[in-house]
């Protein structure tokens, strides 16, 4: 199932957004609930091309945005995409920051029944490393309350914490991580996901503050492997096998498109090609293969 985009506006002007700035500034008219339901009851009747992102991946629909949680009808569209998705698990992917607002976030624990995720971005440890890459001044006080709450009201729902690894987010994935162990030690309760960015919209415009290649981002990963080790459930995304340690690879996960990514000529000599992500292909044209090794 696909990715639905709920709302195309944020209040957060994160960094490394995928999105374009042209994407928030098109009407919101598409994505008011009667269009979303009637995109939805077409795409459920097999009429044509309805989502753009993931159309033919089965059996779970993100919802995305923008901001999904400041769609001005989001309660009952979360409504009518459970009662016509029934079983289908359903994942939210938001900065969390509506969810600091307790009525808001026991609102939703009400609306998301299972199978009902939220996956909730993180971007440090602290205001000092989160905000400048949020784009907000108090987004991460939100997002750390946000959090909470959902821990405290939504004991059914399943949380990931998403950490997008980039120049500006890279030197703190340490201390980010020793961060949640802290605050949220029931690590049982929730899965990590460390992301190495997109080179897409936004992160593309910012290439210069926020570029990162995985040379740079896997000599942390290793300095941070006693900590990693403490999660129950901790998975790296968009990671070539080949840039990170041995005992890094199982928690690696290909979640991309094929038509997003590239294996160029050395991972025909690679034992591990079949469950390799490859390269990203706008990371190949950036930075090239040159740190790719075939394993054997
Ligand atoms: S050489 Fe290619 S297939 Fe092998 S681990 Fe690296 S990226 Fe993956």
């Amino acid at each position: 199932m696909p990715d639905i985009a709920v709302w195309n506006k944020c209040d957060n002007r994160c960094v490394m957004c995928t999105n374009m700035t042209s994407f928030a500034l098109q009407h919101s008219g598409q994505y008011r609930l009667k269009a979303q339901v009637e995109k939805m009851e077409r795409y459920l009747k097999g009429l044509g091309k309805i989502y753009l992102k993931n159309p033919d991946k089965a059996g779970y629909v993100n919802l995305t945005g923008g901001e999904p949680t400041l769609h001005p009808d989001f309660f009952p569209l979360l409504a009518y995409f459970r009662r016509r998705l029934p079983g289908t698990p359903i994942t939210l992917l938001s900065n969390g920051r509506r969810f600091a607002d307790r009525k808001f976030a026991a609102k939703f624990a009400a609306a998301a029944r299972p199978p009902f995720g939220a996956a909730i971005a993180l971007h440090g440890p602290n205001a000092k490393v989160h905000d400048p890459v949020a784009g907000v001044r108090g987004a991460f006080g939100q997002t750390v309350k946000g959090l909470e709450n959902l821990f405290s009201l939504a004991p059914e729902l399943a949380v990931e914490i998403r950490i997008i690894l980039h120049k500006k987010t890279i030197a703190a994935l340490p201390a980010t991580l020793k961060f949640l162990l802290e605050k949220f030690p029931d690590t049982s309760r929730y899965s990590v996901t460390l992301i190495h960015y997109e080179i897409e919209g936004m992160s593309e415009t910012n290439h210069k503050s926020v570029g990162l290649k995985f040379a740079a981002s896997s000599k942390v990963l290793d300095r941070a492997l006693p900590l990693i080790r403490r999660f129950a459930d901790l998975r790296l995304y968009h990671f070539p096998l080949c840039q990170v340690s041995p005992e890094l690879r199982p928690l690696c996960r290909v979640t991309l498109p094929r038509e997003d990514r590239i294996y160029p000529p050395v991972c025909g000599r690679c034992a591990v090609k079949k469950r390799c992500l490859g390269l990203m292909l706008e990371y190949y044209k950036k930075f090239g293969a040159a740190e790719l090794k075939a394993l054997r």
